[in-house]
């Protein structure tokens, strides 16, 4: 192939149709505070399970809003439930129950019960 100096890249648009967004209505039934994340990132610095992996609540609460719900499967599950990110969100969302309630929903579509 020749090399002219640029190539063309993987498109990165999000497509809001066609992104399965089952997570976060399953979410946002149990608990509406998910909507009051406004991605300040507080949550992802105070984490724990964020000083060993590569988790991020914050990233967590994007990925369901885009519907990208093979990403949030992969990292879920890295939480400790500490409780320190409910602490340090200066929303109030209740973290730990958004967490837990994706895990609820990860593994429920896994099992093909959503
Ligand atoms: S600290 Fe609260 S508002 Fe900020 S990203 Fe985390 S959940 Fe959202
Ligand atoms: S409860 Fe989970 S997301 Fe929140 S600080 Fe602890 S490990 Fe991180």
């Amino acid at each position: 192939m020749i090399d002219f100096g640029y190539k063309i890249q993987t498109d990165r648009q999000i497509d809001y149709d066609s992104n399965d967004r089952q997570i976060l209505e399953f979410v946002r039934r149990g608990e509406p505070s998910i909507d009051w994340c406004m991605s300040c990132g507080t949550c992802a610095s105070a984490c724990t399970a964020a000083v060993t992996t590569e988790y991020s609540l914050r990233r967590l609460i994007i990925l369901a809003r885009r519907g990208m719900n093979r990403e949030i499967v992969e990292s879920v599950y890295r939480c400790r439930f500490c409780g320190k990110c409910f602490n340090a969100c200066p929303r109030s969302v209740n973290t730990r129950n958004i967490v837990y309630l994706m895990q609820l929903a990860a593994t429920k579509i896994s099992n093909h019960e959503i």
